[in-house]
């Protein structure tokens, strides 16, 4: 063993063998007033690690006014924007460091390799960091011409608009990208001057808590960010109905979407909301079989199907179908599964007994429902919440394993034989968060493009994404986007200045 990676499992280990974790308020790190704890669970062996607090309003309410404070009165407030992206870069440099370390947590709360993990949830994390960081000194109003109505034509009129943090950031993240989401949040609120309260998942808070102590390390003021730990009916509520939240921004089921947004109306908060998907893929004709096969394997099988955006519909040409599905049944078994801490895993287990529990009913309605179970469609026989890489085939996709998010590695393939038509049934969703078009014909790919109602259509891939690249969705799927400049402008108000010279 290297020196490396002795250092790495160390720092891991010391940061679990806490067990009792606190939260981060004014930057002390403290208990819930009530004292309440929640579980801890390792979904590889189902085994209690560990717990975090429970928080309650009064815990938010401490927060919402540390975030306030933080907001107009401490060094904050006046910082320059040089420095505030010099605290940026430090805290990408820091989470580089400790890459490995957020990745082993992650593999222990949430199940994921922590192989993958360290490539792309920490790699696209420290990256948005870094993009972010570049803004923070970017950021501009514009002047402009004015004439007022009425006015003698000697009257002279200046006006101009500056950009302004939103205020204090609400952010609650899900369970199935803990760090990530939480870069995705922190990252522009921050770089805009915005001072947050963030709220991870009750059952994946280890690597925001862990991202705490950096942000401490790379000495932001207190309270600039804080870190409440806490399930959704108390501390999540109790948050998103807070007055003194200006901005939600929230990643998570669009059922609680719709919660979170008639809150955030009670008091105007601005909200950005990244929702549930059901993104098709569509396999034109002349695709390559094997190349359609390994980029449905990737589109629903990473993160164990646990992606917002998984490729969970695979639309392929007729003409291709058996060969495309017979292959992806291959890929599919071969998927070494295991604990996220071996290097060889590349699908661990899911993130919890719900989580489970959620995706086995949704095989066994496909079953009831008829479809053709070719592989998987079953818990796998050991320890820990691992389920088999599924693949139904259908030729109706109104079912409900074609309709709803199943957020599992549960796939429906579905044969097309006409374009206009397979672009129709894509479309045919409440979702809009992506799909992907697999094809070399690039006027027909150029043709479907604009039709399909989605965020994002990838060409020939799948998932990929960029700091600099906008994501979210249409429809149910969410308001806002998350990542690029648009991210940015959404936690900055527009302040209009005229001025009678
Ligand atoms: P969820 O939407 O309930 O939880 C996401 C976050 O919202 C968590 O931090 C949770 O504590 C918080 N939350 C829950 N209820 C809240 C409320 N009333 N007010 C404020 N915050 C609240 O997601 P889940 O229950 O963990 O998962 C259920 C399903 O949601 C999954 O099976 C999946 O289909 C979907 N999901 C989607 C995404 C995504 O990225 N689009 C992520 C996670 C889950």
């Amino acid at each position: 063993m290297t020196n490396e990676v002795a250092n790495t499992q160390q720092k891991t280990r010391a940061f679990l063998d806490r067990q009792t974790h606190r939260m981060l308020i004014g930057g002390q790190w403290v208990d819930a007033l009530n004292g309440e704890r929640l579980q801890i669970v390792n979904p590889a062996d189902e085994a209690v690690i560990g717990s975090i607090p429970s928080a309650h309003a009064e815990d938010v309410d401490n927060a919402v006014e540390c975030a306030k404070k933080a907001l107009e009165h401490s060094v904050w407030a006046r910082m320059r924007p040089s420095t505030r992206q010099n605290l940026l870069l430090e805290l990408a440099d820091l989470i580089e460091r400790d890459a490995r370390v957020i990745a082993e947590l992650e593999a222990i709360d949430n199940g994921k390799s922590a192989a993958i993990a360290q490539a792309v949830d920490i790699g696209l994390g420290l990256e948005f960091f870094r993009y972010m960081a570049g803004w923070t000194t970017k950021i501009e109003g514009s002047t402009l011409d004015v004439s007022v109505p009425f006015a003698p034509p000697e009257a002279d009129f200046f006006a101009y608009t500056r950009r302004e943090p939103v205020g204090v950031v609400a952010a609650i993240i899900p369970w199935n990208f803990p760090f990530l989401m939480a870069c995705w949040k922190l990252a522009p609120a921050l770089a805009a001057g915005c001072t947050v309260v963030l709220k991870p998942a009750e059952q994946t808070s280890l690597s925001a808590l862990y991202l705490g102590e950096l942000i401490e390390e790379a000495n932001f003021p207190e309270g600039v960010v804080n870190i409440v730990t806490g399930d959704g009916q108390n501390a999540g509520s109790a948050l998103t109905k807070h007055p003194g939240i200006n901005k939600i921004s929230f990643t998570g089921s669009t059922q609680v979407g719709q919660v979170i947004g008639r809150a955030a109306m009670d008091n105007m908060a601005r909200v950005t909301l990244e929702l549930g998907g059901k993104s098709p893929m569509i396999v034109l004709g002349d695709c390559d079989p094997e190349k359609a096969a390994q980029g449905a394997a990737t589109a629903i099988f990473f993160n164990h199907g646990q992606t917002c955006s998984a490729g969970s519909r695979l639309y392929v040409h007729r003409s291709i179908f058996d060969a495309v599905v017979n292959r992806l049944a291959e890929l599919a078994e071969s998927i070494p599964m295991g604990s996220g801490l071996d290097p060889a895993t590349e699908m661990g287990p899911l993130v919890s007994q719900v989580q489970l529990d959620r995706v086995c009913h949704f095989i066994e309605k496909g079953r009831e429902e008829g479809a053709r179970l070719v592989t998987g469609g079953e818990r796998a026989d050991r320890k820990g919440y691992y389920v088999k890489p599924t693949i139904f085939t259908s030729e109706d996709d109104s079912l409900v394993i074609a309709k709803e998010e199943i957020f599992g590695p549960v796939l429906v393939a579905i044969p097309f034989d006409d374009v206009d038509d397979v672009v129709l049934r894509a479309n045919d969703s409440r979702y809009g968060l992506a799909a992907s078009i697999w094809s070399n014909d690039l006027s027909q790919v150029q043709r479907i493009i604009p039709r399909l109602k989605a965020g994002t259509v990838w060409v020939n891939g799948h998932n990929m994404l960029d700091a600099n690249v906008p994501f979210g969705g249409y429809k149910l799927s969410g308001v806002g986007r998350d990542m690029g400049k648009q991210s940015l402008d959404s936690y900055l108000e527009t302040k209009s200045v005229f001025m009678a010279l």
